[in-house]
């Protein structure tokens, strides 16, 4: 009565020589059940109290003028933290929810430049205006995908280019024919990341600089959901960095998951 999940492994030995392995690997694959299902109850359970809390810190909040400055600057700190915990929350929920669905659901045909337009924008707002963008996406095909997952991994990475580099630097938003289809690169021209760290930073809560990345206001889940995210679009993250010399995120989309069929504008008549 009970589905058995076997993991094979054959070897080839010559031309008519070959060994197959089986193994069992269902405990394992419950296991690792067991442990999304947890985080997702856990991560949904945490978000009711949360949101309280800050709703009573952002009532303390605007009556800080009322309290001794001590307090005041305390209820800050609070709200701060409160925040950190709500976007881990958030963080935790959604990697939860794109492992466990299989994907292929909300599958559009999405205009990626006026996506980079608006993903460069909230990234602008972010740094305040101290960095330069530069969008290149004259690139005439569409992505088909959940336009809301890409616009999260996209955001991550452009997000992530304004938290790791200096203000002054440069930030570039790409959407280009690559290979058999296109990609989407974000760059940057800040510190990079040395080559050893690359092949573990989409492992979760990964960083290069666990201070910083926490002073900056990251999950440690970033690049995480990016890799989920293009799983499910059958992309790939490609990650090129020298210490000194900027980052190159890319993402790899292949020519099946690309629409040409955008009308091109009609003339209108004069
Ligand atoms: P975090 O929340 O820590 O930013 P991420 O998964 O998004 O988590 O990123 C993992 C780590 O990769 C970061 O802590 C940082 O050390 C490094 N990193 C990501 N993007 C960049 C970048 N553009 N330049 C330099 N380092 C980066």
């Amino acid at each position: 009565d009970e589905r058995r999940i076997l993991q094979y492994q054959i070897t080839l030995y010559g031309d008519d020589e070959r060994l197959v392995m089986a193994r069992d690997i269902t405990r394992l694959h419950q296991l690792e059940q067991m442990r999304r299902d947890f985080v997702a109850n856990v991560s949904h359970e945490l978000r009711t109290p949360l949101t309280v809390l800050s709703g009573y810190l952002e009532t303390y909040g605007e009556m800080a003028d009322q309290l001794p400055p001590r307090l005041g600057r305390s209820i800050g700190q609070m709200q701060a933290q409160t925040q950190r915990m709500q976007n881990l929350v958030n963080d935790l929920l959604l990697l939860s929810r794109l492992e466990i669905d299989q994907g292929g659901q909300d599958h559009q045909p999405m205009d990626v430049t006026s996506l980079l337009n608006s993903v460069g924008a909230d990234a602008l707002a972010l740094s305040e205006h101290q960095h330069t963008l530069t969008i290149e996406g004259d690139y005439p095909a569409q992505l088909v995908g959940s336009e809301q997952e890409i616009r999260s991994a996209i955001s991550n990475l452009a997000f992530n280019a304004v938290r790791y580099t200096p203000a002054g630097s440069e930030i570039t938003l790409r959407w280009k024919a690559f290979g058999q289809g296109a990609c989407i690169e974000v760059c940057d021209d800040g510190e990079g990341i040395d080559p050893v760290h690359i092949p573990r930073l989409t492992e979760r809560f990964y960083r290069v600089d666990k201070g910083r990345s926490t002073a900056t206001g990251g999950t440690g889940l970033g690049l995480a959901i990016v890799k989920h995210v293009l799983l499910r679009h059958d992309a790939q993250l490609q990650i090129d960095s020298h210490p000194g010399e900027g980052a190159r995120f890319r993402c790899v989309f292949p020519a099946t998951r690309l629409s040409t069929s955008a009308t091109p504008p009609r003339s209108v008549p004069t």
